[in-house]
């Protein structure tokens, strides 16, 4: 698999993230990836908890299935997600 792209992006329309399969409204910061796997070309939009649990998930970077990083990693992805509103709570 060849990575392209891989940068934070604000979106400008709502976004899914692919490891969660949650929405994203307008506005948001996503990790915006794009790449090359077996002559297809692909990109994704990982939300910030998916990108904290995607080495925990993917070790070996074979891949992830839609929805897959909340499916396999549910606790943890909920419990991940109240940290980061509670980071975000305490700077404001
Ligand atoms: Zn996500």
């Amino acid at each position: 698999m060849v990575v392209l792209t891989n940068k934070t992006v604000r979106i400008r329309k709502s976004q899914r993230c692919w490891g969660c399969n949650f929405r994203y409204p307008i506005g948001t910061e996503l990790q915006y990836c794009t790449g090359v796997d077996g002559g297809r070309f692909w990109s994704a939009y990982y939300c910030p908890v998916c990108q904290a649990l995607y080495n925990e998930y993917d070790p070996y970077d074979d891949g992830i299935s839609q929805g897959g990083i909340f499916n396999e990693c549910r606790q943890t992805w909920l419990n991940m997600l109240n940290e980061q509103a509670d980071k975000v709570a305490n700077h404001s």
